[in-house]
């Protein structure tokens, strides 16, 4: 059967996958090697050196090209290594228009690195694709789109989007880093390029940094392959066969982030103390028309807002036990994040909340442990920050006896 017609679940098992021709072996080995012994100069059986090419890293490329249902993946040392590489295709005097609610280390690279060779951008809030069009000049090489964004998780309409841009002769890269192709494919949709930070759910389990650029067209694949071979931004080996460990069960932990997000997201909406839920499952919000449209699942992150000031929801996040306070997400356990101070610290605060990102959100990364679990450590911490509030409150001060009356000291 063509790997295309074959369901998301088999193809993460085994597109790109197969025995090892001398030995059988059913895994990928890992080939720990630099450079390739040719039979004559010139003459070699498809690698010459491990920058420009390595079996393991092969065989993940081509498992994140079934994926997405792309022609041609590459992996990358990082998620900000494949940017870095695609950023490179732009010349001094280009533009991009990126979304406004995009990961902290792409504001920066945008900002602190790629301005200062000449390279603008505007960002706009995608989720009003009109805003979009107005912000393309004849400049503009590239629309950036990260769909549900971070850590609003705002979602794009992605075809759309594509419409515009293509109509202005503009090519558009997703971030598809939170959706993963199991919930989102944005090939599908008419986007030029598909962004992962692979360090997230692809790889999935906390233990390894990657990235990943997926395309579907020839020429644009042939200039990011040289470029990635030209700057040297690839993974080593090792790295590549932990991500396609990871993803062989990318699609039975999606389903059960999704899962356990959707609970997550409910339990605390009907919480009392609980200002805000930020979640494009929950039939309220803002985005789940169109993430009910584009994908086929909410996905495991959900941002909060309890009520209270930013010490309480500081706190709160101090305050799980389950939940470890950490930056990254998408593995297999829960992890809570401050944004403001955090992962999104590199962007002014200004700009942070120009796009409605407050300093009193936390964003958590829902893993696939029991949900009752995950919930009853939310409702202690949630009850632990109050208490600490109340404390503070009732403190009593130097010159009172804690009863309420002044002490004759003072
Ligand atoms: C983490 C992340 C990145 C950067 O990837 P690294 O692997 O950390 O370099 C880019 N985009 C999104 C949405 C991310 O979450």
């Amino acid at each position: 059967m063509p790997e295309t017609q074959l369901h998301i679940a088999t193809k993460a098992i085994h597109a790109g996958q197969f025995p090892d021709p001398s030995t059988g072996a059913i895994m990928p080995p890992v080939y720990m090697t630099s450079t390739y012994v040719q039979s004559e100069p010139a003459v070699h059986q498809g690698y010459e050196y491990s920058r420009s090419g390595n079996p393991t890293r092969t065989a993940l490329e081509a498992n994140l090209a079934g994926l997405e249902n792309g022609k041609y993946g590459l992996a990358f040392a990082s998620g900000l290594a494949a940017e870095n590489t695609l950023l490179h295709m732009l010349k001094s005097g280009d533009h991009i228009v990126s979304a406004r609610d995009v990961y902290g280390g792409t504001y920066r690279l945008f900002d602190r690195v790629w301005k200062q060779y000449g390279i603008s951008f505007t960002t706009v809030d995608t989720t009003d694709v009109m805003q979009i069009k107005n912000a393309i000049q004849p400049n503009t090489r590239l629309v950036w789109l990260e769909s549900p964004s971070n850590p609003l998780l705002t979602c794009t309409d992605i075809e759309a989007a594509v419409e515009i841009a293509h109509q202005a002769g503009v090519k558009v890269v997703v971030d598809n880093t939170f959706a993963t192709p199991v919930l989102q494919q944005p090939l599908g949709f008419g986007a030029d390029i598909v962004l992962h930070s692979v360090t997230k759910y692809l790889g999935g389990h906390s233990d390894v940094i990657g990235g990943a650029l997926v395309v579907d067209d020839d020429e644009l694949h042939e200039q990011l392959r040289f470029l990635q071979n030209s700057t040297g931004s690839v993974p080593g080996p090792m790295d590549c066969f932990l991500v396609l460990r990871g993803t062989k069960t990318l699609a039975v932990r999606m389903r059960q982030h999704c899962e356990n997000a959707m609970i997550v997201a409910n339990f605390l909406q009907q919480h009392p103390e609980v200002d805000r839920v930020f979640y494009p499952g929950l039939a309220d919000n803002e985005s789940h028309a169109i993430a009910s449209k584009q994908m086929t699942g909410f996905g495991g992150m959900v941002s909060v807002e309890l009520n209270g000031d930013l010490e309480r929801n500081r706190r709160f996040a101090s305050s799980t036990k389950l939940f470890a306070l950490a930056e990254s997400l998408g593995g297999v356990e829960s992890l809570i994040n401050h944004p403001a101070s955090m992962t999104h610290a590199s962007i002014p605060k200004a700009e942070r909340e120009k796009g409605g990102l407050k300093d009193t959100l936390m964003r958590l990364s829902v893993g696939i442990e029991d949900a009752q679990d995950l919930i009853a450590d939310l409702d202690q911490a949630i009850a632990r920050s109050r208490h600490a509030i109340v404390k503070k409150n009732q403190k009593p001060s130097a010159c009172e006896n804690g009863l309420g009356q002044l002490n004759r000291a003072c």
